[in-house]
Order: C-alpha cells, then structure tokens, then sequence
C-alpha cells in the first residue's frame, strides 16, 4: 500500500506544567501540543489532533490510536501517572509500523525507556543556556531546508552521557554554552515503526514557536509515517507454502 495521502498526526502532551506553572501557561496558554498541532496543520499533507494525559484513557483510545501514523510525546513530571495498559498498545503500534517521536523530557518516557531497553538517563541544567545544534547527517530528509546548524538563544542543558542504545541514524549534535554536548537527534527503528528522539522542548522557553524546530518536527513526521500499510508476518510455516502462495499471486 501506498503512503495515505494525510498523515494522520496525534500530538500528546502530559498537559501538567502548562496547568501549574504560570510562566509556562503563559509561553503556551493552550498547551505545547496546542502549537505542535497548529504547526503541523499548516501542511496540506498532514492532519494533526491532540490527545492529552486528563482525558480519558489519555485521549488514546484503540481506535485513536489505530488511525494515527504519527503519535508525537512530550511529558516530563507524570511519566508514573501513564497507564501501563496504554504504553503496551502504543508499543504494539510502533511494532506495527506507527511512527514515534518522542521530545526533550520524554527521553525518560514509559514508552521510550520501554522500546530502547536502556534507562535513558542523562545530565541536565536550567540555566538559559545557548544551545547549536549541529547536523551530522546532512541529506537526511529530518534536515531537509535547515542549515548546516541552528541556535536557540535560552534552553535547558542536556549532557552526555545519554543512556540510549546505538542510534540508527545521528542527525543532531548539540553544543551549550557551559561546555557539555549532547545527541540531540537520534533515529530507530523498532519493528516496523521509526522512532525518531528530538531533544528541544523545554516548557519555560518558547522553543515550539521557533521555525527550525517546527521544520525537524515537520520534516520528521514525514520521515515517520509508515510506508507500508501491512505489518511484516511472523509464525509457523507448512512445507511447501512458498510454492501455494506464488501458485496463488500466479491466478
Ligand atoms: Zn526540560
């Protein structure tokens, strides 16, 4: 099957800090997911909803989660409170081809922890930092229309080392004022699924509102998206069946 001519998009967000930070409500009075979503309906190729931690079954219901290509994570302060029901289904999704991509504090995710098989832990520092991020895979469609490297002005710093398993693909590499680096664009795959980790996103900046961001976040969405509509079959086969399967696609 083709790739869907929409990609369909589900932003979740932990919706937490927006709700008890002032500072954060205010960068984002609808939410983080809100400004993802905006940015990505802009694109006549993708349709983005959200979904959010307070609603029911996290607004991840089975048919949400069946008809979404693309599910994108933020959560940081309630990783506990995700129902471990819910992460085993987003789990099976991405085993089926649903493509992931999980942003800056969802590194300590239930469902990242739970498809690296690693503890995903790191260093970190809030202090209005500088941060480049440099490409180290140029050509790569996640990169497409950026530079050779981007700044954002005041971020939060993330240092090595970042517990994650091997990277597929290393797209980013970002340097901060205070010295650390960090990877801060790694792609795998995991099944069918592609998962790609983005590192930006901390809620007390407006970092959702800048254009390079929301151009990896976009670029990356396409990069995601299923490309086949069948998962791969696994199990038991009889003597023979390569033969009966030809004899069948032959009629
Ligand atoms: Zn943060």
């Amino acid at each position: 099957m083709a790739k869907a001519k929409k990609i369909h998009v589900t932003v979740w967000n932990e919706g937490r800090h927006e709700k008890t930070n002032k500072k954060v409500a205010k960068i984002y009075p609808k939410g983080m997911h809100a400004v993802i979503a905006q940015a990505l309906n802009r694109q006549k190729d993708i349709e983005a909803r959200t979904a959010t931690l307070d609603e029911p079954k996290h607004g991840l219901t089975d048919s949400v989660l069946r008809n979404t290509n693309v599910l994108i994570w933020w959560g940081h302060m309630a990783h506990h409170e995700v129902d471990d029901e819910i992460v085993e289904k987003i789990k099976a999704r991405v085993y089926e081809g649903m493509g992931l991509i999980c942003l800056h504090s969802a590194h300590m995710s239930k469902i990242f922890t739970r498809l690296m098989g690693t503890i995903c832990m790191l260093k970190w520092r809030e202090a209005g930092e500088r941060e480049i991020l440099w490409v180290t895979k140029p050509g790569h469609p996640i990169v497409e229309g950026i530079d050779d490297h981007f700044i954002l002005p005041k971020t939060e710093m993330y240092g090595e080392h970042f517990d994650i398993p091997e990277p597929d693909e290393q797209i980013f590499i970002s340097s901060f004022e205070g010295g650390e680096v960090f990877r801060s664009g790694c792609t795998w795959q995991r099944g069918n699924g592609r998962i790609f980790y983005f590192r930006p996103g901390h809620e007390t900046y407006p970092i959702y509102y800048d254009k390079n961001v929301q151009l990896v976040i976009t670029n990356g969405v396409r990069w995601a998206a299923p490309a086949y509509g069948r998962p791969h079959a696994y199990g038991h086969r009889e003597v023979g069946w390569i033969e009966k399967r030809a004899r069948k696609t032959r009629k």
